[in-house]
C-alpha cells in the first residue's frame, strides 16, 4: 500500500486545484520558507480527520480555506483528497484503490467521502487503524516532532510503537470491552441489591401467590364460561346473520329494481323538463308576438280613427256638394230654358234673315236687271 496522489483545491495557499502524483521511491517537495510545503502535510493531516486546529496552525477550522491575496478573491470551500494503492488489501475495503476526501465550506458545513461516497469521520478513522496512517500515526511526522519523540515520556512514545505494531485496534477493543465489563459489574451489583430486597418480600409474596393461584383457577373457570357464552352468542349471531343476509338479498334486489325504475323516471323527468323548456321558449315567442300584435292593433285603431274622421269630413263635403249640385242643376235648367228661348229667337231671326236674304236676292236681281 502506498500513497499515489494528493489532490488539493482551496486549502490554505493552494487556490488552484493541484494534484501531486507520487511514484515508487522517494518524492521531495522543495521550496523557500513560507512557500507552502508544510501546507501539503497539513492537507494530509486534515483529510485524515484532524480536528485540532492548532495542529493545522490556524485559529478556526475555516482558516484552512484559501483566504485570498491582493490579486485573488477568497474561495468558499477547501477540498483535499488522498488516493492510496490498496492492491495488497491492507485497508479493510474491497477496492484496489482508495480515495479519502474531505471538504469544508465557509458556512461550516463539511463532509468526508470514501471513494466518492459520503461517510462519517469514524469510518475514516477505522479504515486506517493499525496501518500507521492517521492523524496520530507515525506516517506524518511534523517539524520538531522527531525531537519530541526521542526526548518525550515513554507513555507518549508508546502510542507510536503500538500503532507500528498494529495493536491499536486491539487496545481500543480491549478498552471498549473493559468499559462494557465495568458497566456489567455495576449492573450485577444492582441485580444483587434487587435480589436481597426481593428475598425480604418472599413471605408476603407466598401469601399473595396463594391468592393469585385461587385467582388464576377462578379465572380459568371464568374463561371456560366465557367461551361457552361466546359460543352460544356466536351461534345466535350466525343465525341472525343468515336471516340478515336473506333480508339483505331481498332489500338488495328491491334496491336494484327501484334503481332501474328511478333511472326510467329520471329519464322521463329529464324529457319532460326539456319539453317544458321548449314550451317556455314557445310561450315567450308567442308573448312577444302578442305584444307586437297589440302594438300593431293600437297603430291600426289610430289609423281607423283618422280614416273615420276623414269619412266624416267627406260626408260633410258631400252634403255641401249635393246642395251645390242642386243649385247648379237649377242654374243649368234655367240656362237650358234661356238657351231654348235664344234658339227660338235665333230660328225666328234665321227665318227673317232668310226672308231678308231672299228679298235682297230679288232686289239684287231687280238691280241687275235695271242695270242691264
Ligand atoms: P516553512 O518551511 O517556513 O514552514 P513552508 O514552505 O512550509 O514554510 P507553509 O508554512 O506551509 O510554508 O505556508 C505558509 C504560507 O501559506 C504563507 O504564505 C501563508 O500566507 C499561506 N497560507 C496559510 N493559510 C492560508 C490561507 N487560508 N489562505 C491563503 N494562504 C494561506
Amino acid at each position: 500500500m502506498y500513497l499515489k496522489s494528493i489532490e488539493i483545491h482551496g486549502f490554505k495557499s493552494f487556490a488552484n486545484k493541484i494534484v501531486f502524483q507520487f511514484h515508487n521511491g522517494i518524492t521531495g517537495i522543495v521550496g523557500p520558507n513560507g512557500s507552502g510545503k508544510s501546507n501539503v502535510a497539513d492537507a494530509v493531516r486534515w483529510v485524515l480527520g484532524e480536528q485540532r486546529i492548532k495542529q493545522l496552525r490556524g485559529a478556526s477550522m475555516q482558516d484552512v480555506i484559501f483566504s485570498g491575496t491582493e490579486t485573488r478573491k477568497p474561495l468558499s470551500y477547501a477540498y483535499v483528497a488522498i488516493t492510496l494503492d490498496n492492491s495488497d488489501h491492507q485497508l479493510a475495503i474491497d477496492y484496489d484503490e482508495v480515495t479519502v476526501a474531505r471538504r469544508i465550506y465557509r458556512s461550516g458545513e463539511s463532509e468526508y467521502l470514501i471513494n466518492g461516497t459520503p461517510c462519517r469521520l469514524k469510518d475514516v478513522n477505522e479504515l486506517f487503524y493499525d496501518t500507521g496512517i492517521g492523524k496520530e500515526g507515525y506516517s506524518i511526522i511534523g517539524q520538531g516532532q522527531i525531537d519530541k519523540i526521542l526526548s518525550g515520556k515513554p507513555e507518549e512514545r508508546r502510542e507510536l510503537f503500538d500503532e507500528a505494531a498494529g495493536i491499536v485496534k486491539f487496545k481500543r477493543r480491549k478498552a471498549a470491552a473493559q468499559t462494557k465489563l465495568e458497566n456489567e459489574k455495576q449492573n450485577l451489583v444492582r441485580v444483587n441489591d434487587i435480589l436481597s430486597e426481593l428475598e425480604k418480600q418472599v413471605g408476603p409474596l407466598e401469601k399473595q401467590s396463594e391468592v393469585a393461584k385461587v385467582y388464576l383457577r377462578k379465572k380459568e373457570e371464568l374463561k371456560t364460561l366465557d367461551i361457552n357464552v361466546f359460543l352460544l352468542e356466536n351461534k345466535k349471531l350466525r343465525e341472525q346473520l343468515s336471516s340478515m343476509e336473506e333480508k339483505y338479498n331481498l332489500a338488495s334486489n328491491e334496491l336494484n329494481e327501484t334503481s332501474e325504475k328511478y333511472e326510467g323516471i329520471k329519464e322521463e323527468y329529464e324529457r319532460i323538463q326539456q319539453e317544458i323548456e321548449s314550451l317556455d321558449v314557445a310561450i315567450e315567442a308567442a308573448r312577444e308576438q302578442l305584444t307586437d300584435t297589440g302594438l300593431m292593433r293600437g297603430k291600426l285603431e289610430g289609423e281607423i280613427n283618422v280614416l273615420k274622421e276623414q269619412i266624416n269630413s267627406a260626408h260633410g263635403s258631400e252634403n255641401h256638394l249635393n246642395n251645390r249640385k242642386a243649385a247648379l242643376e237649377e242654374e243649368i235648367a234655367g240656362k237650358e230654358k234661356e238657351k231654348q228661348d235664344i234658339l227660338t229667337d235665333k230660328k225666328d231671326t234665321d227665318t227673317q234673315v232668310q226672308e231678308i236674304a231672299e228679298a235682297a236676292a230679288m232686289a239684287k236681281a231687280d238691280l241687275e236687271a235695271i242695270q242691264n
